[in-house]
């Protein structure tokens, strides 16, 4: 049987949630549209779409009508007495998505005023205002938005904001926390990114705890400077606050996708009884003046290193006139040193350092630091002028990179590099803290 008969036989379209017994599985899910006449495409509630070929389902049942996928009606909110203010900054990804039922695929379609509709909880913590600074998929993300990003939070802090919640896409969140951290010279309040792993519109999203933990941490704590906000577990109990500078997302799809690299949680929020337990107790305060510094310099890349390297890889950054590249090396901080037998990478490197650019070495390993001696190798780049970043993180490393390029003298970066400037270097890491145990 066709599709279009086996819907308008069981009286079913697109967009309804149904239940099909197929084999010895029940498979409860939202149909949507599939590659072929004779599959049925359906949307499970974990999140995956699945297809079954009509021949082999043995029963249908319909659990409820399609809802239509648009902008859900905004509420006006009222401004509440006694509570904080928090400005709700919204850029786009997944916790501002829902799915589209035509395509299966994921839209960005969500204003911030939209978010505080949908999860009326917020308004019970604080007063929000909301501004939409960009709607985009993070993997779209880059310096010219960064610095709009830090004009429009320096806007919100002068307004008076007591904290800033920064709705985001994963996939780049961790670059983002690092830059804005940079660019924010002693921020007075918290700034809190946070994501989704599932859209907004999913009995499963992690959006909402992921808000309403950040929204509680900053009306409850005197925490200054920019940190992430995401699950802790995948149970809907604690949320993690992450250092902005030492977090990668680690996982594709978990809720709990981020973890602290090198270093702990600041603090964990319980999402239910609100609680703030601070594992860090000499978090970053208020202090020193605020200064917004929102320029990233446009040439600088960054190289992961690999086996059967070529040249071309490296002199692409002297070709391309490049003023900044971080390397993330293997193991302690290396990198090919000969690639053929006459031109070798440690020459290319030279001559890249040679033309002005600033060369530094990350490890692709994550935990641990890279060192600048401990091999002949390993030396050798040294030697060159090979700055080795301690333990920053590859992604924190090229954004203080390009950050420094734009407002520093260049004669300062290297030195700068290796320097702590907001807890992005961990100068104490044990042996012990790996594997990272979960608190
Ligand atoms: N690709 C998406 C993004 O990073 C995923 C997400 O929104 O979390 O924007």
């Amino acid at each position: 049987m066709k599709k279009s008969a086996f819907l308008n036989k069981h009286k079913i379209a697109e967009g309804d949630i149904i239940e099909l017994s197929v084999g010895n599985d029940l498979l409860i899910g939202t149909i949507v549209p599939s590659k072929s006449d004779s599959l049925i495409a359906l949307k499970l509630n974990s999140g995956y779409n699945t297809e079954i070929d009509i021949k082999k389902i043995k029963s249908v049942k319909k659990k409820s009508k399609g809802k239509t996928v648009g902008k859900p009606k905004t509420a006006k909110v009222e401004e509440k007495k006694g509570l904080p203010s928090i400005s709700i900054l919204h850029t786009g990804g997944t916790i501002a998505s829902r799915v589209n039922y035509k395509t299966g695929g994921v839209i960005a379609a969500f204003s911030a005023d939209d978010l505080l509709t949908m999860f009326p909880e917020l308004e019970e913590i604080a007063n929000f205002e909301s501004t939409l600074v960009s709607n985009i998929m993070s993997e779209d993300m880059n310096f010219a938005y960064y610095g709009k990003l830090v004009n429009a939070i320096e806007k919100e802090i002068k307004k008076g904001a007591k904290g800033i919640i920064l709705g985001h896409g994963t996939d780049t969140l961790g670059y983002t926390a690092a830059a804005l951290s940079f660019a924010l010279e002693n921020c007075p309040v918290p700034v809190m990114l946070v994501g989704a792993q599932r859209s907004s519109d999913r009995g499963s999203s992690d959006a909402a705890m992921n808000l309403i933990c950040a929204a509680k941490f900053i009306a409850k704590t005197d925490f200054a400077g920019v940190a992430i906000c995401m699950h802790h577990s995948t149970d809907d109990e604690i949320c993690a606050v992450l250092p902005a500078c030492k977090t990668r997302k680690m996982h594709t799809s978990r809720r709990d996708a981020f973890k602290a690299v090198n270093d702990s949680p600041i603090a964990l929020v319980d999402y239910k009884s609100g609680k703030i337990n601070f594992l860090k107790k000499n978090y970053a305060k208020k202090r020193g003046t605020f200064k917004a510094m929102p320029k990233f310099e446009e040439k600088v890349g960054l190289l992961k290193s690999h086996p059967s390297m070529k040249l071309i890889e490296i002199d692409f950054f002297r070709k391309n006139k490049y003023k900044g590249l971080v390397i993330e090396g293997t193991g302690l901080g290396h990198t090919t040193v000969t690639i053929k037998k006459f031109e070798d990478n440690i020459k290319a490197i030279k001559n890249l350092i040679k033309s002005g650019c600033v060369v530094c070495m990350t490890s692709q390993c994550l935990f641990g630091s890279v060192h600048p001696s401990i091999y002949t190798n390993i030396r050798k780049l040294s030697e060159i002028g090979v700055v080795y970043c301690k333990d920053l993180l590859p992604e924190t490393a090229f954004v203080k990179l390009a950050w420094l390029l734009a407002n520093y003298k260049k004669s300062e970066v290297a030195e700068l590099m290796g320097q702590n400037l907001r807890g992005e270097i961990n100068e104490r890491i044990s042996m012990d803290s790996f594997p990272p145990k979960e608190e």
